[in-house]
């Protein structure tokens, strides 16, 4: 394409220092054969390696797996580690050879994406007292399996229970993947039974706009019925939006290369929303800017050429992006490729990975760092999904925010205006004086009572899933 040039015209005295090489870090992408450096993956040739079905068949989903991919590259002991911290996890292992290959296996504790993906056991906390498995009260919000229905015009359809990668942290633990030694899950078969019965609900209710199909991962969908999915929905005339949801392009970029019958399906979907005048997006997870290499940004070009809307949901957690300059970097590096990043999450309150979560001072200060630094737009919304059914509620706005017992109080008017939710910090996380009352029982009421008394609120009730033993009498 041709381009005018402005190589004639003298350049004005700059006002700024000349930037640093580390601030233009974010386009750095690596675009080399970065996965032979996996013993299994050696010989591995770029064709191979950028084909989704090398990348599904060679997912490893145990500690086995890890070894004989691995071999001498990660000490034995950090493998017993492993094999440890997976009897007692909450959800199944299956890692991608993209993403095994961007863990630097010369220093797997300190690794973002061994973090997010890979349990240990010597790293592990308690459960806080307040965790349950189902802490967003999902089930509680469904009318018929699998959709969630707990805001007015917007709904979570969830039509399968697998993903092209299971991470730690999933909110979902309840239902993704297989069952665990820990965990037996709710069953989300895509079974096209039971998505019928969503649709016929979506159809009778007119106040419905917006879908969001999560999961599960729409990348395990075969394209028919990614299709399938699409169509039902846009011919329900009050539907106006459809986000499809995938993990995918963070840990699998390649499929949107190499399967064509599914990128061209999405592109389909889109264009045939366009026509209704209906938006059709995809919006996906990436946590760390070390997810994002140059075959990423190969892949985001062709949904970007194509029309194919991309927005990012991120998780705060501990250890992989609650570094003011990390993050910082990942959002500038999901602009640069044309990804909007949308929200992060305070980590949910879930069972088996306390050592995951973030303070919610964490999160207000790596919001007010980020904000600011680049376009109003691509910069992310930091929210709290508040315990017990609150929904989305942004980190910033709670009526109480306790550092010491770390408690945190949030209303939600638009879910139910008679209730408060709260999220608890995690306790390793909390001065010594907190720490000492959350060894004692007998405090955990009497902490609860202290931070709704402070936040004005003794009114109102706590969530559904504050356990018993922490609502004050
Ligand atoms: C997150 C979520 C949505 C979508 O919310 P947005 O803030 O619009 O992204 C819808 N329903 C449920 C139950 C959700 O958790
Ligand atoms: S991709 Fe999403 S739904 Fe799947 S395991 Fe990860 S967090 Fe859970």
């Amino acid at each position: 394409m041709k381009l005018p040039s402005i190589d004639h015209i003298p350049v004005p005295e700059p006002l700024k220092e000349p930037v640093e090489r580390s601030d233009l870090e974010h386009r750095d992408l690596d675009d080399s054969e970065f996965w032979k450096r996996i013993p299994a993956f050696r010989h591995v040739t770029p064709d191979e390696f950028l084909d989704h079905r090398f990348q599904n068949r060679n997912s490893a989903k145990s500690p086995q797996d890890l070894k004989d991919l691995l071999r001498d590259l990660a000490p034995e002991s950090f493998l017993e580690d492993v094999e440890e911290g997976m009897r007692l996890a909450p959800m199944a292992m299956r890692i991608s050879p993209y993403i095994l290959s961007l863990i630097d296996w010369a220093n797997p504790y300190h690794d973002p994406l061994r973090t997010q993906f890979i349990p240990v056991a010597s790293t592990r906390l308690p459960d806080h007292p307040a965790l349950t498995l189902d802490s967003l009260h999902e089930q509680a919000d469904s009318p018929t399996p699998g959709l969630v229905h707990r805001y007015h015009d917007k709904v979570l359809f969830l039509p399968l229970d697998v993903c092209p990668v299971y991470c730690r942290f999933c909110t979902r633990s309840y239902a993704i993947g297989t069952d665990t030694e820990e965990v037996e899950k709710v069953d989300y078969k895509p079974a096209v039974e039971r998505w019928d019965r969503a649709f016929a609900y979506l159809a009778s209710r007119p106040e419905v706009e917006d879908v969001v199909v999560s999961g599960g991962d729409t990348y395990m969908l075969p394209p028919q019925r990614v299709r399938y999915i699409g169509e039902m929905l846009l011919a329900i005339p009050h539907i106006r939006r459809i986000r499809f949801a995938s993990k995918g392009p963070a840990v699998m970029p390649m499929k949107i290369l190499s399967d064509r019958d599914w990128t061209d399906t999405l592109v389909e979907l889109v264009a045939k929303g366009r026509a209704l005048h209906k938006e059709v997006v995809l919006h996906t997870h990436f946590n760390s800017p070390n997810e994002i290499t140059d075959i990423t940004r190969r892949a985001m070009d062709v949904l970007f050429e194509r029309g194919v809307k991309v927005r990012n949901q991120s998780v705060l957690i501990r250890g992989v992006n609650d570094d003011i300059d990390d993050m910082i970097t990942l959002v500038r590096r999901l602009s640069f490729i044309n990804v909007q990043p949308y929200y992060v999450y305070q980590h949910d309150m879930v069972m088996g990975v306390d050592e995951l979560r973030t303070r919610v001072a964490d999160s207000v200060e790596i919001e007010r760092h980020v904000r600011g630094t680049t376009a109003g737009f691509n910069t992310p919304t930091f929210v709290v999904d508040a315990p017990g059914g609150g929904g989305k509620r942004d980190v910033h706005s709670y009526d109480h925010y306790d550092e010491t017992s770390g408690i945190s109080v949030y209303r939600s008017p638009s879910v139910d205006e008679n209730r408060v939710y709260l999220y608890f910090d995690p306790i390793d996380r909390l001065p010594e004086e907190g720490r000492e009352r959350w060894e004692d029982p007998e405090q955990h009421p009497a902490m609860v009572a202290e931070a709704l008394s402070e936040a004005g609120l003794e009114d109102l009730e706590p969530a559904a899933t504050v356990p018993d033993a922490l609502v004050p009498a």
